[in-house]
């Protein structure tokens, strides 16, 4: 004790202090490493999370907006409610600019109510209590007259009136020109070009006869003048008329009430009146009709409801009673959106004339090539399927629609075998498909693109509302260019009440790694430098997917989709390389507009997993149009892609043949052309390779690894950190013989975990350091204290010779 007493004084109890305080650094040491080795372990997790969460949203592409990486941003048309059989619209209801048809001042609406022509037929179908569909039953006889067409193509007569219509809910046709000019802007549309350029391009055809351009127009007749909204807002022009759009539009909002919508309704005129390029109105006598151009249709046959008080009509949000919620949670799976809620809404419903001012001035060309317009769906709910055709047979000009295809997938609900068949058996235009095994989403567009008749191919989800005015200025950019790929803005529909939403400009579809879509504003210094107007056509580097046209012929010069995708995923990625690569375009049209049902889950099965299935598909794209790029794709997530024994993505010969055949660029043109904002880094660092222990650089000399003094003129200590995760000069790959045997260069092989080395990817205590991917157990590389050796050795955070860096990090 004495002894102990002894050692505790003087230097000894010095000496027990340094003791003890070293015990404790180094379990604070330990401590350390095993929370960098936790960092490490949980930055592998994280990177299988980051990797699922990125495909989830992958499979929900272009879904929910917000939970996209970019969101699809929103503005309401209109936050006020209908409530259907609740009482009339509230007075005060703005509808926005949305709706400026029913522009009272001048007269509310002026579209003719007309019953159809075509004889009841054989079948007659349940009229669901709140549904609004469209029965045989309910059509009207009527004789027949020139110039009035119904929506297929037939004739159509003049009407008795509409109040009966309205009441008995019928096939109301209501072909409403909107476009009775105030006069042609010709200034305006020489500025625009896309009509002038055409002329240039395609020789005279203004001098075309009329007869041979297209559809007979009628001109409208003087005193025969419809009400008109005559503004004179000229187009805004860039990034402030952005700002300024905004603003006037709200000037431009029009209150319907009721009693508004009565007078309008008084007012009709049982003419259709497809009113041509040229100003009749200012000089009646001598107006002369622009040859072969007209103003765009803005055919909305439902543009007069029967009942405005009908829920959701206008496109506006419907409100369910409290005592209806357990209903609507019980049917919302049946679609993931508000089943029990689109049922009520009639299938006819108007939706507010969402196109910028300057869309309905616009002209197009009389002789523009008609369409197939292809519906794919596997288990789409009635009502909302139902609603999407009659969009487009409500608002497509009846000429430019050779058919309605509707292809279906395999669906396993009765409702859509016999009860469709029957239903659609009405409209002579539809025509169904059906699929005698789930092909998915890609196969079953094939195979409607297989049978179309149409010169253009347009494909539409299953659950959207064609706008107003949609098609002519599609088809516009697939006739000036048979290259185009021209799309919709893509609306919002509520997946909750159902209400249209509208988008804001400039938007265009992108993608980020890996292979994520998503939608992104333009550059505002782009579209000041290319003086953009609101409805001027966007480049689009990316297409959404479900909603686009095509001409036929070039669809299949492309080689249409590779045939090889399975189910749903990765289809838009593919097309939209191809087109870009292979000397196409795609667009996005702001004056045509389509509302889309924006779901947070697929509603349907995936016949394999649905993970699998989406990131099979991405690999496909990316082998075969990626280029150097591909891995990008891989290094975000997708390492395990690259193990073919685990993973078989199928043989990609014919995809990589028909690249070649068709002479297509690189995808750096792609980047650097299409989508210049992007600016991906090739790699994740490059330059020296600094070790902090030695102070000296790595260096690769006749073949084998050594150290130097670092000097950056030297191209021998020059290496890349790929997003592959390898440290590589050229083709050469540090890899490690085995443990502690030393290193070799070895050709960088992607499928080899031993060539993958973890660093800077956490802001562990071992960020600096190159860990092997390989192994059950972390190890590091270090360089040997005389700079002579290089070897693997258990992680040390703060161990110098297992610290490395590189000139410069890209991310
Ligand atoms: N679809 C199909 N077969 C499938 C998957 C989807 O026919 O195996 C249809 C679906 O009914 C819809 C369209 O393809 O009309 C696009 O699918 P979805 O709306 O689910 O895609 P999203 O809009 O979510 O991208
Ligand atoms: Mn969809």
């Amino acid at each position: 004790m004495m002894k102990i007493r002894r050692y505790l004084r003087g230097s000894g109890r010095v000496l027990a202090f340094v003791f003890i305080a070293s015990v404790i650094w180094l379990l604070l040491d330990m401590a350390a490493l095993r929370m960098s080795m936790d960092d490490v372990n949980s930055q592998l997790l994280k990177e299988r999370v980051i990797r699922d969460r990125e495909i989830s949203k992958q499979q929900s592409r272009g879904t929910q907006m917000g939970k996209l990486g970019f969101k699809h941003p929103v503005q309401r048309v209109d936050l006020s409610v209908t409530n259907a059989g609740k009482g009339p619209l509230n007075p005060s209801i703005k509808l926005a600019h949305v709706y400026r048809h029913g522009d009272q001042k001048h007269g509310g609406h002026q579209g003719e109510h007309l019953p159809m022509t075509d004889k009841p037929k054989h079948v007659a179908i349940e009229h669901k209590e709140g549904q609004h569909n469209v029965t045989p039953k309910q059509r009207v006889p009527a004789k027949k007259k020139a110039v009035d067409l119904d929506l297929n193509g037939m004739e159509l007569e003049k009407s008795k009136g509409i109040d009966g219509i309205i009441n008995k809910t019928l096939p109301v046709v209501v072909p409403k020109i909107t476009q009775v000019p105030p006069s042609v802007q010709e200034n305006k549309h020489a500025k625009k070009g896309p009509i002038k350029s055409e002329h240039a391009k395609k020789g005279p055809i203004k001098s075309e006869p009329k007869s041979q351009a297209g559809p007979e127009l009628s001109l409208l007749q003087p005193g025969e003048a419809h009400p008109v909204k005559t503004t004179t807002k000229s187009p805004k022009k860039d990034v402030k008329g952005k700002v300024l759009d905004n603003k006037t539009e709200e000037k431009h909002v029009w209150t319907i009430t009721k009693s508004g919508l009565k007078t309008a309704k008084e007012t009709l005129k049982p003419t259709i009146k497809l009113q041509a390029g040229e100003d009749s109105k200012d000089n009646p006598v001598t107006a002369v009709r622009k040859p072969g151009v007209h103003k765009v249709l803005s055919l909305d046959l439902t543009d007069v409801p029967r009942d405005a008080n009908a829920m959701g009509q206008f496109g506006q949000a419907a409100v369910v009673a409290s005592n209806e919620d357990a209903e609507v949670r019980k049917r919302w799976d049946e679609g993931h959106f508000n089943v029990f809620l689109s049922d009520k809404i009639p299938v006819d419903r108007a939706v507010p004339d969402t196109r910028p001012e300057t869309c309905a001035q616009n002209l197009v060309h009389d002789n523009l090539p008609s369409t197939s317009v292809i519906f794919c769906f596997v288990d789409e709910v009635w009502s909302t399927l139902l609603r999407s055709v009659h969009s487009v047979l409500n608002r497509s000009p009846p000429h430019l629609l050779t058919e309605i295809i509707l292809v279906d997938d395999f669906s396993t609900k009765d409702y859509l075998k016999e009860q469709l068949d029957t239903y659609m058996s009405q409209y002579p235009k539809v025509r169904i498909i059906r699929l005698k095994e789930r092909q998915g989403l890609i196969r079953a567009r094939l195979a409607g693109a297989a049978l179309a008749k149409g010169e253009v191919l347009t494909f539409l989800d299953s659950h959207i509302e064609c706008n107003v005015g949609w098609l002519e200025p599609l088809l516009e950019r697939v006739y000036l260019d048979h290259k185009k790929v021209p799309c919709p803005v893509i609306e919002v529909i509520s997946d909750k009440d159902m209400s249209y939403m509208l988008v804001d400009n400039f938007q265009r579809g992108v993608f980020k790694w890996p292979l994520v879509f998503g939608w992104s504003a333009l550059p505002e210094e782009y579209i000041k430098k290319n003086n953009m107007t609101v409805s001027d056509p966007i480049r689009c580097p990316v297409m959404a997917g479900g909603l686009f046209s095509i001409n036929k012929k070039y669809f299949y010069e492309l080689g249409a989709y590779d045939p090889g995708l399975d189910v749903w995923g990765g289809e838009n990625m593919e097309i939209s390389f191809k087109i870009w690569m292979c000397g196409g375009e795609i667009e996005i049209i702001p004056c045509s507009r389509v509302g889309h049902i924006f779901r947070g889950q697929n509603p349907y099965k995936f016949p394999k997993d649905r993970q699998k299935t989406v990131e099979r598909n991405l690999a496909r794209v990316a082998e075969v149009w990626l280029d150097e790029y591909k891995d990008l794709f891989y290094g975000h997530g997708y390492h395990h892609l690259r193990d073919n024994e685990a993973v078989n993505i199928g043989n990609l010969t014919e995809q990589i043949e028909l690249r070649k055949k068709l002479k297509c660029k690189s995808f750096q043109w792609y980047l650097d052309n299409v989508y210049p904002d992007m600016k991906p880094p090739l790699v994740q660092a490059e330059g020296l390779v600094f070790n902090h222990g030695l102070r000296k650089c790595l260096t690769l000399q006749k073949g084998s690894l050594s150290f130097d003094t670092c000097d950056l003129s030297r191209q021998s200590q020059h290496f890349n950190y790929t997003w592959m995760r390898h440290v590589r000069q050229q083709d050469l790959c540090v890899a490690p013989l085995g443990k502690g045997s030393g290193f070799a260069l070895q050709l960088c092989d992607n499928a080899k975990p031993e060539h993958r080395w973890f660093h800077k990817s956490s802001n562990s205590a071992l960020a600096e350091h190159l860990i092997a991917e390989f192994g059950s157990k972390h190890m590091c590389l270090e360089a040997g204290p005389k700079g002579d050796t290089l070897h693997l050795n258990s992680c040390e955070s703060r161990n110098a010779f297992q610290k490395w860096q590189f000139t410069k990090y890209h991310t």
